[in-house]
Formats: structure tokens, sequence, C-alpha cells
């Protein structure tokens, strides 16, 4: 039984050649939604993870669950086009959408919630580009309202040029959220196996055969790669950077504002800071992003880090009181278009990848487990061309 810090009663077997329908590699959220859609539409699937499940940068994870992409609609539409930008959000409006009903029928318990979003204008984006922006989301039927520096003053006592306010977000616990369709996934006779590393890829006319370092010999129709930020050397790294970023979370009983409690808020500017709370009253908040991968194993760099963030929201809401109980780094991906890459690997038939980029990866993991599972139908989603490699 593999142990992780959630005690999820999860089966573990013992490692043998494993032969299955599909095989995804990664337990994380992403693992667990392509699992799970896979499943749904009858096909018999195995996890593999060289980990103990939820212990990549899903337990890292703040998980605000937005819609909304890193690079505002307007300015993505500047780099992949107005059709393919305005399809992309729509596409994540929908994303938070479905796993709010997948959540709900599933009866997974993970604090999931609604939230209104308050993006606020910073030194990347001012005023007159959360306008631009507003108009944009407008003509796409994307939500999002105008705040004029008075209203936002007078809502939410916050000092800034403007801001966005917008429904349709959620957050929730990303480990409870990926333990519960774990637990489904095994239920329904999925197969959860650790400790199992991954270290080569053979794809043949009909199937794909594994190199694990330390196990079994492994032999799948198809193979779905979730692995994170830990992204197969197969894919072009030109497609995709990784940084590090930083967050923290308040002991519970933290004093903030009512509106904080229904509210994700983000800035638009660099560096940014980004913050919610908890249905037991902590604040989680972070940012603080740095280009180097590893940065975030550097023990000293936590503590300024720390000290960073716990200043901006103190900049940013002054009468807010917490005291920070735990804080981490994590490698946090960022692809050159903003959007998440859902794709067979590069002269691949049967072996796909799905590396969901961006402060909104969550969001992409919904995406990337409706795309595949359509493509392992023998059906094309929709919007699979704008997640796939160029
Ligand atoms: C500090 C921080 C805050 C974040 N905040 C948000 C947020 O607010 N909202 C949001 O939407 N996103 C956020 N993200 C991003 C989000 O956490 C990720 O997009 C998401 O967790 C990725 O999930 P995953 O399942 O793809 O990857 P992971 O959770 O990293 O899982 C990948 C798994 O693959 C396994 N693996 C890797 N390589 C191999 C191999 N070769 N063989 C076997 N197993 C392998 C790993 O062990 C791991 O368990 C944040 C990230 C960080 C670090």
């Amino acid at each position: 039984m593999p142990h992780t810090p959630f005690d999820v009663d999860l089966a573990s077997e013992a490692i043998a050649d494993v032969i299955d329908d599909v095989v995804v590699i990664g337990t994380g959220i992403s693992g667990a939604l392509v699992a799970h859609a896979l499943m749904a539409s009858g096909r018999a699937v195995t996890m593999l993870d060289r980990r103990p499940p939820m212990t990549g940068s899903t337990l890292a994870s703040t998980a605000l669950l937005q819609f909304e992409i890193d690079l505002p609609l307007h300015r993505l539409a500047r780099s992949v086009g107005w059709p393919a930008a305005t399809r992309a959000y729509r596409r994540s409006v929908r994303a938070v959408q479905d796993l709010t009903s997948l959540v709900h029928h599933e009866r997974i318990r993970c604090a999931f919630g609604a939230r209104e979003s308050l993006y606020l204008a910073g030194d990347a984006y001012g005023a007159r580009a959360l306008a631009a922006e507003v108009e944009a989301r407008e003509r796409a039927g994307v939500p999002g309202t105008l705040l004029s520096a008075a209203a936002l003053r007078a809502r939410y006592g916050i000092a800034r040029s403007g801001a966005i306010v917008s429904t349709g977000s959620a957050a929730a616990n990303p480990a409870q959220l990926t333990a519960g369709l774990l637990r489904r996934i095994v239920a329904r006779g999925g197969r959860i196996l650790s400790d199992v590393n991954v270290t080569g890829v053979e794809s043949g006319a009909s199937g794909v055969e594994l190199t694990t370092a330390n196990g079994p010999r492994v032999f799948a129709n198809q193979v779905v790669f979730c692995t994170g930020y830990e992204v197969p050397t197969l894919v072009p790294a030109r497609e995709h950077r990784i940084h590090s970023t930083w967050a923290v979370a308040s002991a519970p009983n933290a004093v903030f504002p009512a509106w904080l409690a229904r509210t994700v808020l983000w800035e638009a500017s660099d560096p940014y800071l980004y913050l919610r709370t908890t249905a037991d009253g902590r604040l989680l908040a972070g940012g603080r992003d740095e280009d180097a991968s590893s940065a975030y194993t550097v023990a000293h760099r936590l503590a300024v880090k720390t000290r960073a963030i716990r200043e901006d929201v103190r900049a940013l809401l002054p009468n807010v009181r917490f005291r920070v109980s735990h804080a981490w780094g994590g490698a946090f991906g960022e692809s050159t278009t903003a959007l998440p890459l859902i794709d067979r690997l590069p002269g691949t038939r049967h072996t796909w990848v799905v590396a969901g980029f961006g402060g909104n990866g969550i969001t992409y993991s919904m995406i990337a487990a409706q795309v595949i599972a359509a493509a392992l139908q023998g059906a094309r989603d929709p919007d699979a061309g704008l997640f796939m490699l160029p």
C-alpha cells in the first residue's frame, strides 16, 4: 500500500509485467482526470508513477481554478489569432464548468466551491489594457466586467488603477480532488502502481512498449504521459520553459474581509501576486517566480520568497492579518503560447503527452482529459488543434 500524506486507501500491486489497454503515466491531477475520463468511455487503464500518488506538483498547487489564461484574451489573439484565442478562452470557461459538474456528480469532497475572479491592473497590464481586455471578452462572450479605480476602492478597498471582475472560477483542495478521482478509478477496476520509473518509450504500429528503470516491462495499446513539468525529453524543449514559483499558507483563522472568501485575486504584474482563502480561514498566496527551474530547491530562497510574498500581501491588503504557517516552492511551466500541450509525441501513433502549462494548469488538465478521451474513441475534439505541437 503506498504511503501518502493523505492516508488514501489506494490499491497498489506487486510489480510484475504490465499489459493493459491504456497506460497513464503520472498520478497527479492530469493523470487522474485523464484516467477517469478514459474509464468512463470504457477503456481499461493502469496508472504508473515513480512516486506515491499525488506527490508531484499537484500537491504544491494552490488550486485557483480559473478559465483566465496567463495571457489576456486580446494578447493571446495577437499570438495565435482571434478565432483560436476566443476558442481557447471559451473552452477554458467550459472546462471549469465541466470540472464543477464532475466533482458534484462523483460527490468528491474536496472543498470545491465557485469563486469570482478579481484581476488587478499592474505594471504588466494597466487600466487601458484591462479595458481592451473587457472589450475583447464581450466580443467573445467570455465573462468580465471592468472596474474603475474608484469602484475597485469602494467595493474592495484596493488602490489600483482598475480591475476586471468575473464569474466562472472555482477553488478546491487539489490533493483531495485528485485522491477522490483516484479512489473512483480503483473502485471501477483501474490499477495504480507506484515506484515505477518510466525511462523509455518504443511506439510501434499497433502499440507501445515502455522501459522502466526498476521494474516491469509495460505493454499497452495506448500510453498517455501525464508527467507534469517532468516533460518527456521527446517533446521539443523550445515549446516550453520551466520556472520556479513559491507559495505560502497562513494558519487558520486569518483575518480578512468577507469578499475574499468568495474571490480569487491575482494581478497583472511582474513579479505577480495571487491569493485566495480556504474554508478553515487560511490565506493561500503565491508568486515571485524565477526563471531557473531548480531555484525552488535552494533552501534559503524559500525564506526570501516567503518574506516577499508576505510583504506583497500586506502592501496590497493592509488590513488582512495572518501568520505564515507553511511555505513551499515548486516547478511551474510556461509554453510559448500560454496554451497547454495535448498531443501525440512526435513520430508516434499511440503515445500521447499532456503538459498543462500555465497558472491555470488544472483547468488545462480537464481539457486534456476530454481531448484524449475523444481521440482514443476515434473522434476528434473540435478544439484539439489548439493544443497540438506546431
Ligand atoms: C506552487 C504552485 C502553485 C500552483 N497553483 C496553481 C493554481 O492555483 N491553479 C492551477 O490550475 N494550477 C496551479 N499550479 C499548477 C498545477 O499545480 C499543475 O498544472 C498541475 O498540478 C499539474 O498536474 P500534473 O498531474 O500534470 O503533474 P504532477 O502533479 O506533477 O504529476 C506528475 C506525476 O508524474 C510522475 N512522473 C514524472 N515522470 C515520470 C516517469 N518518467 N515515470 C513515472 N512517473 C513519472 C511524477 O512522479 C508525478 O507524480 C501550481 C503549481 C505550483 C508548483
